[in-house]
């Protein structure tokens, strides 16, 4: 049965009270499975959209393979597939390593190697590793952090969190543009900002941008190695750690994303 408004699904199972049905009498047991419903439903979309995310690169991998199996093929055009094999395992790779990265978040409750990590450190290695993703577009990348800043955390898992925040400002932005990160104590929280000066996110993406797989702009984020699954881990990763997660954006103008943790 499905009721009200927003719409409840609810299932109704009803029985006469006695078995010969003489009395007037019936038990009716009713349950709100609507929560139950829209699991299943996420659950189907997941398993199709990874489906579709692994069936991508492996399609063209069987091709590159395929055209390289024939005999005649030259030297130039022998490296060209050989180079697709490479990008192709490599999105794989980094799909299947974000994939596991959102299921361990998910199913941890809390950790017990949680200690308190220095924040200005996790910045700074995550800054160098995506230094190479930023060379191309000259992307500048500006620090300013609290050096005695520290949140209770794994190491690891802090480094998932900006690294995936870091990499997005780099990769969607313009050239020559900058990315701004600022850590600093707030009253009871440590506040982390990465601000960028790229392309912006309209407002109408907003309520569905932290799901796994969202894109504004499928090619885009594919062409630069995007496997739709950051912004999912940097949310999910932020509510294990009890920290708020705020974002701002304009269009043409830029993208600023928050954390706030508690102290730890
Ligand atoms: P992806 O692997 O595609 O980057 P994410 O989950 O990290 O996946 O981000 C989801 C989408 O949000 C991206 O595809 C991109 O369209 C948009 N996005 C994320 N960060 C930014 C940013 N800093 N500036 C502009 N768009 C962004």
């Amino acid at each position: 049965m499905r009721t009200g408004s927003p719409e409840h699904i609810m299932t109704v199972y009803a029985a006469p009270l006695n078995k010969n049905r003489s009395s007037e009498g019936a038990l009716a047991v009713v349950a709100d499975v609507t929560e139950m419903r829209r699991l299943q439903q996420l659950r189907s979309e997941f398993v199709s959209n990874v489906t579709h995310e692994l069936k991508t690169p492996l399609t063209s991998i069987r091709g590159s393979i395929e055209l390289l199996k024939s005999a005649d093929r030259d030297e130039e055009t022998r490296r060209y597939f050989y180079d697709v094999l490479d990008i192709e395992t490599e999105r794989l790779t980094h799909l299947i390593d974000d994939l596991l990265v959102l299921s361990q978040i998910e199913n941890a409750k809390e950790d017990p190697s949680m200690r308190p990590c220095n924040v200005k450190e996790a910045l700074e290695h995550c800054v160098e590793r995506a230094k190479s993703l930023g060379q191309e577009n000259h992307i500048r990348m500006h620090i300013d952090a609290d050096s005695e800043l520290f949140v209770a955390c794994t190491p690891t898992r802090l480094q998932q969190l900006f690294g995936n925040l870091i990499d997005n400002a780099v990769k969607y932005n313009v050239k020559d543009g900058s990315v701004f990160i600022t850590a600093q104590r707030q009253r009871q929280t440590a506040v982390v900002r990465v601000k960028d000066t790229g392309i912006g996110i309209a407002k109408e993406h907003f309520p569905r941008l932290f799901e796994r797989f969202y894109r504004v702009d499928t090619s885009r984020s594919r062409e630069i190695g995007g496997t739709g699954l950051g912004l999912s881990i940097v949310k999910h990763g932020a509510a294990l750690h009890y920290a708020e997660v705020e974002l701002k954006s304009a269009l043409g103008e830029g993208t600023c994303i928050t954390l706030r943790f508690p102290k730890e």
